[in-house]
């Protein structure tokens, strides 16, 4: 490919060198079921099993290890109760950083101890993600700490490209690959990778109908704010940014198509995960095989889903598996 990005195949594949042995190589392995169901080969990328139960380790350790002795040393900051904070805290401290989590007073307590039990200063700070982000904001100013984003930097947008190549090694017939989509940083990273060494393949983004910002964003031309609401995939809750540098135009330039599920069909998908391959994974990381039990994927050869994490309340997801919010699919009986 010529066209030039932001963040090259060259950079994934520095990226990918730089973190290995860090982050866990996982398997792909065909899914029977769902390569009857769908009337073609399907494989599972089950990235769930990644340390810290999701991809975001890739991003954040390829980040960590981008510093300098110095930077290092000042520390690492990112305002998030999720993966990515899991991720950050987990990285900085394998190398030797330390990492500050910024958070509102409104994070439940669970989510606080499992950011602090992975070695993270947590710092509990206003009553919103904004106040928390405030916060982010003045730790680098005034402490000089570094800030990590989630998704719009390249440091992170090329690890999470890794698990492209990764894809790529593995299943080299993949003609469709299926990317859970939020702010776009794995989908820009392993289309990056996959579309520079196969300008063919189909690069498919996935997330929900509700408050799905890179969909109404890319359907806008440009960054756009959404309501957020709750869904089962709260991984991929949150905006993308007004102020987007890198992923909205790679998602633009990348994606071949952004395809929304509803509430049902993501149950299904972790129903799916859970009783037909024996996988525990959170709504986010089920929404490629969700697509394709909702039949909303034209199927043209092999296809390659991405379980891109596991971080689910275990009494959410045994509420999913007993059929209580799970009222589609055919084999969810
Ligand atoms: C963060 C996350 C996503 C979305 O990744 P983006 O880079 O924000 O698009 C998908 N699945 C899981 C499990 C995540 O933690």
């Amino acid at each position: 490919m010529t066209r030039s990005l932001p963040v090259s195949l060259r950079d994934i594949i520095l990226a990918s060198e730089r973190i290995s042995g860090r982050v866990r190589q996982t398997p792909i392995v065909r899914s029977d079921a769902l390569s009857e169901r769908v009337g073609a080969a399907v494989y599972l990328k089950l990235e769930h099993q990644q340390i810290t139960g999701s991809f975001k380790l890739r991003g954040a350790t390829n980040a960590v290890l981008s510093l300098s002795a110095a930077q290092k040393a000042r520390g690492v900051v990112a305002a998030s109760t999720g993966n990515h904070g899991r991720a950050l805290a987990y990285a900085a401290k394998a190398e030797g950083s330390s990492a500050t989590i910024c958070m509102s007073r409104l994070v439940p307590e669970n989510k606080v101890a499992e950011i602090r039990r992975l070695g993270a200063n947590v710092r509990i700070i206003g009553r919103s993600q904004d106040d928390a982000q405030v916060e982010v904001d003045r730790l680098v100013q005034d402490d000089g700490m570094i800030a990590v984003p989630p998704f719009d930097d390249a440091r992170v947008i090329a690890g999470q490209g890794s698990l492209g190549l990764e894809i790529f090694k593995d299943c080299p017939e993949a003609a469709t690959v299926l990317v859970p989509l939020s702010g776009g940083g794995l989908a820009a990273g392993v289309a990056a990778a996959l579309k520079a060494i196969n300008p063919g393949i189909r690069l498919i983004g996935l997330t929900m109908e509700r408050g799905a910002a890179m969909k109404a964003s890319l359907d806008a031309g440009h960054p756009v704010a959404v309501e957020e609401e709750e869904s089962l995939a709260d991984s991929l809750g949150g905006g993308i940014g007004l102020d987007n540098r890198l992923t909205f135009s790679m998602c633009r330039d990348l994606l071949d198509d952004v395809v929304l599920l509803s509430e049902p069909e993501i149950a299904a998908g972790m129903h799916h995960a859970y009783c037909m391959e024996r996988e525990v994974v959170e709504g986010a990381g089920a929404v490629g095989i969700a697509a394709l039990l909702a039949g909303k994927i034209d199927v043209t050869g092999p296809v390659v889903a991405i379980l891109s994490g596991r971080n689910v309340d275990m009494e959410q997801h045994r509420s999913v598996i007993n059929g209580a919010t799970a009222s589609t699919g055919k084999d969810t009986a």
